[in-house]
């Protein structure tokens, strides 16, 4: 629960990263009300300059035996609840041209920016907060109380 703005979510997401829009947007999409903190001034800086500018957005051999992890069953049921074919679903929707290169690696054929802006509509259709109006709430520890967690499952 967050005080200061005196709005009450679920879930607050720290990082408007690829991570944190996709945690944002599938969460939204599940009834859950959730604001992403953003420290920086735009969300999905990193995006911009992935592959090139083109963003290498997914690969269709993501599966769990490419991953290397302490706990490879986490992969497994990850990788099957969220496809690469459901990632390229959502571009195909938002009719962002993209293109194979080598080994699988999918790009957008003009620019990055295309990913940006469509986790971005994706997060305000699920009711997500915009990130940037919720702007350095970090660097303000009063503004914000977090009441308790949101209870698993
Ligand atoms: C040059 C380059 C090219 C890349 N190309 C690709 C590519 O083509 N394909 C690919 O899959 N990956 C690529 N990567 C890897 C890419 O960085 C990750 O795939 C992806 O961006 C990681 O997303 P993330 O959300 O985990 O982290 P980040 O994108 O780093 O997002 C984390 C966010 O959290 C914010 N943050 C951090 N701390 C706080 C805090 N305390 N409070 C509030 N906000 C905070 C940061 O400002 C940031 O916006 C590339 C990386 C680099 C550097």
């Amino acid at each position: 629960m967050c005080m200061g703005a005196m709005k009450v979510f679920n879930a607050i997401i720290l990082g408007g990263g690829a991570a944190g829009l996709m945690c944002a947007l599938e969460a939204g999409k599940r009834g859950r009300r959730v604001a992403v903190l953003e420290r920086s001034e735009r969300i999905g800086k990193k995006i911009l300059i992935s592959g090139g500018g083109r963003c290498n957005f997914t690969n269709l051999h993501c599966l769990p035996e490419n991953f290397i992890s302490g706990n490879p069953h986490f992969c497994k049921s990850a990788l099957a609840l969220y496809t690469p074919a459901d990632f390229i679903e959502l571009v195909e929707r938002y009719r962002i041209p993209y293109h194979q290169k080598t080994l699988g690696q999918l790009f957008c054929d003009h620019s990055a920016r295309e990913v940006v802006n469509m986790l971005h509509e994706e997060c305000r259709k699920a009711g997500v907060g915009d990130p940037r109006q919720h702007a350095d709430p970090l660097g303000h520890p009063e503004r914000c109380r977090i009441q308790r967690a949101y209870p698993a499952g």
